[in-house]
């Protein structure tokens, strides 16, 4: 049977509850446990997959194919562990699946309610994660404590806390310890009046993590056991990293956050191995060169729409323990003309998107990559936008375009999955999560793969267009990757280039710090190559 350890929020959002809990995940994998982790989430869409970056940040896709919350992609990352359709579940998605049990006469005339219909809808999701693999169910709560949606979520966490016995359940909430610099001084009451909020429901913490922008003294550290509630020693700080999110797993561990754990639990293993954390600490500590990357998209002014891209470059930067500078352009800005903005940048990553907006300032940056050998790495909409770019400006296929942006181009060489004639029985229009992909011998891809077949992630709905391919292969544009059975386009290299590799799936998702994805760390590869070649860095020592 699983034990649980239920993660909640206070006083404000944007804590990085996300990363806490990955972070703590990754200690307890260290130490041999097996866990899944899971994310609630209180608003009342059904899934993520029709929000908009501006309000929700990138929509992650798991290899099942569920499009869901961000956080999903930092507990990969920090653990490893595969997340899937049952690792994300919104209020939304609950609501819906009781209403339709209703409509179909399950409750047999009985009232439904949110106690215990809901709240039991939400617990039988959390025990969904129960089989006999799992050692602890992690399950990060959304939003803030305090949320009137997310209530009915901390009573269901409550009731698993009863009924499955307080030995086996464990209560952390991350909360924020304000530094007033007017007053010169910290503020616990915040923390106490969501702790006391908390209570109210029945939920007393059993580990209290502060973040913080100053050191916690003894004296406030004493304050929080006493009016929170919790053990001085479980009195846990978290203050802002300075290089690297990837330093909060040491950080926790540190404080003995696993060792606290495991106690509560009963459970006996062997320390946690934390070197491949420290080598990428290091890593990140002492670069020996900067790599600066030009991201064009059209989402340029948000911290999270690119979350997963700009971790994937992170690992390859960290693999060739580079500094990542990363420049932000607005795809916008280039069709304005605006000078400039592609001067400094050792290489040029398009990233997905949808829609038309920006589209031409993205094709006119792959020009500039193409013809002046900046690496180019294309990704999904940036592949597409790649095929776009080599039509036009060397098959000489004036005005082609997808159809997503032009449906009357008369070179549509991107166009819907349901128009190609192959690919007729190859299931829904959208292609979702993970599909193979034969690569191609001789290719840049299939070299930094270091196999002949993979698997990558998709979320998207339109392709390559088959009809094409003939004429852009005659033009020098090489067919890298494709289905096993030939059926679809999946990447796209031009071999005489340095590196200029466009994929249509979403390497990203799958990247990890110790773990580069061979595609991020080629590219950062040839990027930091670039640079030496181009400003040759001063000598060590
Ligand atoms: N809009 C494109 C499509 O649907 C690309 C999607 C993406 O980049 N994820 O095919």
């Amino acid at each position: 049977m699983a034990k649980y350890l239920f993660i909640t929020g206070g006083v404000v959002s944007s804590l990085g509850k996300g990363i806490t809990a990955a972070a703590i995940g990754s200690l307890l994998t260290s130490r041999g446990l097996r866990i899944k982790i899971l994310k609630l989430d209180p608003y009342l869409n059904v899934d993520p997959g029709t929000m908009s970056p501006y309000q929700h940040g990138e929509v992650y896709v798991t290899d099942d194919g569920a499009e869901t919350d961000l956080d999903l992609g930092h507990y990969e990352r920090f653990t490893g562990i595969p997340s899937s359709k049952k690792s994300n579940v919104t209020a939304g998605r609950i609501y819906w699946d009781v209403l339709k049990k209703e409509r179909r006469g399950d409750y047999l005339g009985g009232t439904v309610q949110m106690i215990p219909h809901i709240s039991n809808e939400i617990k039988s999701r959390v025990r969904a994660l129960d089989d006999e693999d799992v050692d602890i169910i992690l399950c990060e709560i959304g939003g803030t404590v305090g949320d009137i949606e997310g209530s009915i979520f901390l009573e269901a966490i409550r009731e698993i806390g009863l009924e499955e016995g307080r030995e086996n359940v464990m209560y952390i909430h991350l909360t924020y310890v304000p530094y007033i610099a007017a007053a010169g001084e910290v503020k616990t009451k915040p923390s106490q009046q969501s702790v006391a909020k908390l209570r109210e429901i029945g939920i007393m913490p059993d580990i209290l993590i502060c973040r913080a922008e100053v050191p916690l003294t003894m004296e406030v550290r004493k304050k929080l056991s006493l009016f929170c509630n919790v053990p001085l020693g479980n009195v846990i700080e978290e203050c802002d990293v300075k290089h690297s999110i990837y330093e909060v797993p040491l950080v926790l561990s540190d404080q003995g956050i696993d060792e606290l754990l495991l106690v509560h639990y009963r459970i006996a293993k062997p320390q946690a191995d934390l070197a491949p954390w420290r080598k990428v600490i290091n890593a990140i500590r002492n670069p020996i060169g900067e790599v600066t990357i030009g991201v064009v998209g059209k989402y340029q002014e948000l911290q999270d729409a690119y979350k997963s891209i700009f971790e994937a470059l992170d690992h390859g930067c960290i693999a060739h323990k580079r500094k990542l500078v990363l420049k932000k352009i607005a795809s916008e800005d280039i069709e304005r003309g605006v000078e400039g903005l592609l001067d400094d940048v050792d290489g040029i990553l398009i990233p997905g998107g949808f829609g038309n907006r920006g589209i031409e300032g993205k094709i006119e940056a792959i020009r500039h990559a193409r013809e002046t050998g900046i690496p180019f790495f294309g990704i999904c909409m940036g592949l597409q936008c790649a095929v776009i770019e080599y039509a036009r400006n060397v098959c000489g296929l004036a005005g082609a375009n997808s159809k997503e942006i032009d449906p009357d181009t008369d070179h549509p060489v991107v166009c819907l999955m349901e128009d190609q004639k192959e690919v007729k029985d190859l299931g829904a229009s959208m292609r979702l999560g993970s599909w193979d992909c034969k690569l191609t011998e001789g290719t840049h891809s299939r070299e930094h793969y270091g196999a002949p077949m993979i698997k990558e992630r998709h979320r998207h709905r339109y392709e390559f267009n088959n009809d094409y391919r003939e004429t852009v292969q005659k033009n020098g544009l090489t067919i890298a990757g494709t289905t096993p059975g030939g059926e679809l386009v999946e990447i796209v290299e031009i071999q005489e280039h340095p590196w200029f590799v466009g994929v249509q799936f979403h390497p990203e998702f799958k990247s990890q710090p110790f773990n580069p994805h061979p595609l991020f760390k080629g590219f950062i590869g040839a990027a930091a190559e670039k640079r030496e070649r181009t400003s040759p860095a001063p000598a060590e020592g």
